[in-house]
């Protein structure tokens, strides 16, 4: 069995301190993945039954078609038929939750320091804490078991108490604790360093599959069709009597369905959706990890912890903890994969390295636990850290949900139901300027090495020291 503190030591020879780790390094990676590796969820939905062709006929015609039935994709379907769009028909080319979703982290913080966010926010915990259970009968699967923000110096504090002044307008409980308040709050945490933390109490956790396959039942009983082992394989355009080039149907294997918009929630495929209908999506998938570690007394109902000055996150796993972050030097997947689904990497020790020392610092009952799996999958980063929605100024009726930086889960309810707004009535609720893809000149999404660049370049600054402190508290 491998201890996170021997990690530590197999990797960089010695011990503590582990030295400066900021070695600025880009790799570039023909990845192997594999579907041998498990999540730590107690149910996904892998396909187990070797059904092959799609679960259902497909129809006609529709009024929208949603490409992907990850996070995005379900929850941009369900509000789509809240809002009164009920013939609309999710295509998912393998089984719900198959790309990213299945095996994300899922926690979810209400406080970031933009008040659209924090609204965002709020609209996806009310959906799964109480809407579609109350909807539909089934749990969705979320824990509230709180979480906690990490100040290891003056000015992280100052910025979570302004946090704290805006979630007060909003409604959102929080509470700055000293040290010592921390440390009768949860009794396995060092708290020698620390300035004092930011407790939420109704922050919480996301479960995947549950969340999911609730969408999609609450959907369906409002009129919408969840298709699975359907790949989209293109999409036909039109230009009509003034020049302008509208969607027209979308194509598959098992036939072709007539629409005037087509949602692209393909996550990291998106960029290949795009190539269909000759739209740019500018992101770059790359790999994003945690390891799962073996039990550790005591730590049960602790609140999920941030670190941002260490760039780790600690969540709790019933008697175990899940152990991530943002890494400085992060590994693109250059060749997505059609056949990726329900599939991980393997996880690079080196990469990942750099969150364990912090991990260690902060709970040190860490360094004599055992990890019992790493989980390394692909992501979607954009330039700007930003998601990437709304209507390709390429193409009528071809909108984008993706992009979505590691935040998916917990955007996902929120942004939802802007992008079913926007594609219902012609403009998002709330000002959505900030994740409208159009904010991108046409010039830049299609330098892909910018892309690359600012992509890397903001995926890394997310969780470093506070003179980001700004942008940094995602
Ligand atoms: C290790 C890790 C930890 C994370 N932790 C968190 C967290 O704590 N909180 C949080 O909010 N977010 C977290 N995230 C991010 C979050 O999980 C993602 O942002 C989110 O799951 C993305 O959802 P999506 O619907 O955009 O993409 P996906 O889940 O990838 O869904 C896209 C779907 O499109 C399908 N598809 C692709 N091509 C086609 C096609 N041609 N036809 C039909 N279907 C197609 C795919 O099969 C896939 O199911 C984490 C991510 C990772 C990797």
């Amino acid at each position: 069995m491998a201890f996170l503190g021997t990690a530590v030591w197999r990797v960089f020879g010695y011990r503590h301190p582990l030295g400066p780790l900021c070695r600025a390094r880009c790799y570039s990676v023909q990845s192997e993945f594999t579907t041998e590796k498990s999540v730590p969820y107690a149910k996904t939905l892998k396909q187990e039954d070797g059904l092959s062709g799609p679960t259902k006929p497909l129809p006609r015609a529709a009024d929208a078609v949603v490409i992907g039935g990850g996070s995005l994709g379900c929850q941009t379907l369900y509000h789509l038929c809240k809002m009164g769009m009920t013939n609309v028909v999710l295509l998912e080319r393998d089984r719900l939750t198959a790309g990213t979703t299945w095996h994300t982290a899922g926690l979810l913080w209400q406080l970031r320091p933009s008040d659209t966010e924090v609204e965002l926010l709020a609209h996806t915990r009310r959906v799964v804490s109480s809407e579609l259970e109350a909807e539909t009968g089934l749990e969705t699967g979320w824990i509230q078991n709180g979480g906690l923000f990490i100040a290891s110096n003056k000015q992280r504090l100052d910025e979570y108490k302004r946090l704290m002044s805006l979630g007060k307008v909003y409604g959102i409980e929080s509470h700055v604790l000293s040290p010592a308040e921390t440390k009768e709050l949860y009794p396995l945490m060092n708290v020698k360093d620390l300035y004092g933390t930011l407790y939420v109490p109704k922050d919480g956790t996301m479960d995947p599959a549950g969340t999911c396959t609730t969408l999609s039942r609450a959907a369906t009983a409002r009129g919408a069709m969840v298709i699975e082992n359907c790949p989209v394989t293109g999409i036909q355009v039109q230009t009509d009597h003034m020049g302008v080039r509208r969607v027209k149907a979308v194509e598959t294997d098992f036939g072709t369905i007539e629409t005037p918009c087509v949602v692209n929630c393909a996550g990291v495929w998106a960029t290949k959706l795009g190539k269909m209908v000759g739209v740019n999506v500018p992101l770059i998938a790359m790999h994003h990890a945690y390891v799962v570690t073996e039990r550790i007394e005591g730590i049960q109902n602790m609140p999920n912890v941030r670190d941002h000055d260490a760039s780790v996150y600690l969540r709790l796993q019933g008697d175990a903890l899940s152990v991530g972050g943002y890494e400085q030097n992060p590994i693109f997947w250059d060749e997505v994969s059609d056949k990726f689904a329900f599939s991980l990497f393997n996880l690079d020790w080196d990469v990942f390295m750099q969150h364990i020392e912090g991990a260690i610092n902060r709970v040190p009952a860490l360094e004599q636990t055992g990890i019992k799996s790493t989980v390394c999958g692909p992501e979607s980063f954009t330039a700007d850290h930003k998601p990437l929605m709304g209507e390709a100024p390429e193409v009528r009726g071809f909108f984008l949900g993706c992009g979505f930086n590691s935040a998916g889960m917990m955007l996902g309810g929120g942004c939802g139901k802007e992008l079913a707004h926007w594609i219902i009535h012609g403009r998002p609720e709330k000002d959505m300027y900030g994740y409208d893809i159009r904010r991108f000149h046409h010039s830049l999404t299609n330098n892909n090495r910018w892309i690359r660049e600012r992509s890397h370049e903001s995926y890394a600054k997310n969780y470093s020291p506070p003179k980001q402190l700004q942008c940094a508290l995602a």
